[in-house]
This record gives C-alpha cells, structure tokens and sequence, in this order.
C-alpha cells in the first residue's frame, strides 16, 4: 500500500523491455541516434504538430531549463504558490535562468484563477525597473492539489499572458492522468489553449527516467540544446532516452497506464468517501486524492505499512480546515497500483474509524 507517490513504482515492463533491445548493437552518442529521431517524431505526431523535442532524465531539469529558455534573469515567472517549481526544485529554476524570480501566487484547488492572475500583471507592468520583468506563467496540469484546469481556463489564461507578452509553460508531471481524466487530445491540452512550452512528464507514469520539453514554436528551441548540454543534461547514451519515450507512446501505453493509475484513484476516493470519519474535500479528478481521516485512522494505516505524505492543511483554502484530532493524507496512485491494494487500505480506515 504505497500511495506516497507515483515515483515509487518501477519502470513499465515495455519501457524496460525496449531499454533492453535499444542495449544491443552501437549507436551514436548525444542524441544522434535513430531512436532519438524516433521519438522527436513521436511526440511531434501525438501534439499533431511539428514540434521540437528535447528529451530530459528528470522533471526538475525540464521545467526549470524550459522556464529559462522563455525568460532573461531579470524576468519574473508567475506560478501557483504551492507549485512544484516553488517548492521541490530546489531553486533549479532561478538557476539556470540565472536568477529570475518566481511568484507564487494564491489559489484555491491549486489553481491560478484568471482573476488573480490579471492582479499580478498589473502589479508587474513591463518597464518599471527596479522590478522583474513580466515573462513566463508555469501552469501545473495535473495541479499539485491534484486538481484539473479545464481547457477555457487554459485557455482564457494563456490569453491574458500573451496579451501583456509572458509565455505560458505548463509543467505536465501528470499530463496523461489530466489528459485521460479530461478525455481531449494532446494538442487542445497544450498549444491550440496557448501553452507554448510543455514539461512532458513521463517517469511517474512509466518510464524509467525519461520527461520531454516540447516547443510548439520551433523558433523558440533555438538554443536550448546548449542549454541543455550546459545544465548538464544531454546524456551521452541518448538511445536509451529516445527507446524509453517511443514505448511509452506507441500503441497509446502511456494513456492505458494513466487511465489505470486514474481508475485506482477514483476506487479509492469513492471507498473512502462512504468510510464514516473521513473527507475528501477535494474529491479525485485524476490520479491524486487528499482525504482528511482522523488521527487514529492514520496510526492504524501506518502500524499497516501504508505509506503516504500528511500534506498539513495544503489546499484547503476553501474548505473546513482541520480539526485537532484530524491530519490531512496525500494519497497517490500509478500504473502499479492493484484493486486490492486500494480495498486493503479503505478496509483498515473503516475498521480504525
Ligand atoms: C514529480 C513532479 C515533477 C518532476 O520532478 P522530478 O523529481 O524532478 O522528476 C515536476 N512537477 C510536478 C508537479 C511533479 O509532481
């Protein structure tokens, strides 16, 4: 019963099985390869677009080398407070844009609405100096509360940044959990609602550490393969980048993963929503739920070996906060997560509650 993250499961056995046939034989190094091709290609076709791919080994690199490649030091990006930019990257994204500043900005359900994005524009009106410049709007889908923007809030988003001349990043950690949940195409999740730069997320959905950065404008990757290789991110062995990110696409494996992994969330929600003692103010859009349970559900599920994060009272903005006797879970599933799994730990809750 590990719900910690979708981290803690391996790599799919065709991500591992085409790690394995992509070791025969020699290829070139640096990315000069035919799988590499390959899957630029792939992604191209997938967001039906003639895209440029860049693929990466982690998620950190691809947002923060993605959010430099749109913005100068001086810029500012806007980002929802609890995003993964702001709080797990370690400062990699005002690193390697040599010093832009993020800024977090509130939102209930882990969503920046239109509202208080148009406010933060307004507060960052180009050409004041002595402050950064408006440049990039990172947007998480899924979000961090596991939320889901819909594609008008995208969209109406988007608009508003490229009226006042920002680009618009979406981290995608989780794109294929939202794009499933959401039931569209690629192309209505990114470029055709305005995003111009993609974190492809990968790893946590089934590849064995393999994300893409993907431009909707080529003119824009133009230098990011130094970027890239300067970051200390272009990876000699490239194929086995390029093998990894071909067999998570072909034959639609990485929607079938997400839609499992998203399948297993909703198991669980549903379970524990109709378990006496427990919330699940947020409910389950895709592959994360956030239930509040009570202290005593918690010991029994750890004494269990359940394992899972207290996410404190993140996200609950809008909700009945917690009471004393209360903790807040974060529960993740994956493609490895099974039904009895799931069943095991809404039976421990109820028995505990
Ligand atoms: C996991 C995750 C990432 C990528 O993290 P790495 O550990 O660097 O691969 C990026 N954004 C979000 C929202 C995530 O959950």
């Amino acid at each position: 019963m590990n719900f910690a993250s979708d981290n803690a499961s391996g790599a799919s056995p065709k991500v591992l099985a085409a790690l394995l046939a992509a070791n025969e034989g020699s290829a070139m190094p640096y990315g000069a390869d035919p799988w590499t091709a390959r899957a630029e290609a792939a992604l191209s076709a997938v967001f039906e677009r003639d895209c440029a791919a860049f693929l990466v080994p982690t998620g950190t690199a691809a947002n923060a080398l993605a959010i430099a490649a749109l913005c100068p030091p001086w810029g500012g990006v806007f980002c929802h407070h609890d995003a993964h930019v702001m709080d797990d990257e370690c400062g990699a994204p005002e690193f390697f844009s040599g010093g832009a500043k993020l800024i977090g900005l509130p939102g209930v359900r882990g969503k920046i609405s239109a509202a208080t994005f148009g406010e933060a524009l307004r507060a960052y009106p180009p050409g004041l100096v002595k402050q950064v410049q408006p440049s990039v709007l990172t947007l998480t889908q899924a979000t961090e509360s596991g939320t889901l923007y819909g594609l008008e809030e995208i969209a109406e988003l988007a608009t508003l940044a490229h009226g006042a001349g920002v680009k618009v990043h979406m981290d995608g950690a989780r794109f294929a959990n939202a794009l499933v949940a959401l039931d569209v195409s690629p192309a209505r999740m990114s470029w055709t609602a305005g995003v111009d730069v993609l974190s492809f997320g990968a790893t946590k959905n089934g590849t064995l550490c393999c994300e893409a950065v993907v431009f909707f404008d080529r003119a824009s990757a133009a230098d990011f393969a130094y970027r890239r290789k300067r970051g200390g991110h272009t990876l000699s062995k490239g194929r086995l980048l390029g093998a990894q990110m071909i067999a998570y696409l072909e034959d639609g494996h990485w929607l079938d993963l997400a839609r499992h992994s998203n399948a297993m969330a909703m198991r669980l929600a549903a379970g524990l929503a109709a378990t006496p003692g427990v919330r699940v103010p947020l409910g389950c859009e895709a592959n994360e739920v956030f239930v509040i349970v009570t202290r005593a559900m918690d010991a029994a599920l750890r004494a269990a070996g359940a394992r899972y994060y207290d996410w404190g009272a993140r996200g609950l903005d809008e909700v009945d906060g917690l009471a004393a006797d209360e903790i807040q879970l974060r529960l993740v599933t994956a493609f490895t997560t099974t039904e009895d799994e799931v069943d095991q730990f809404i039976a421990i809750a109820r028995a505990a509650g």
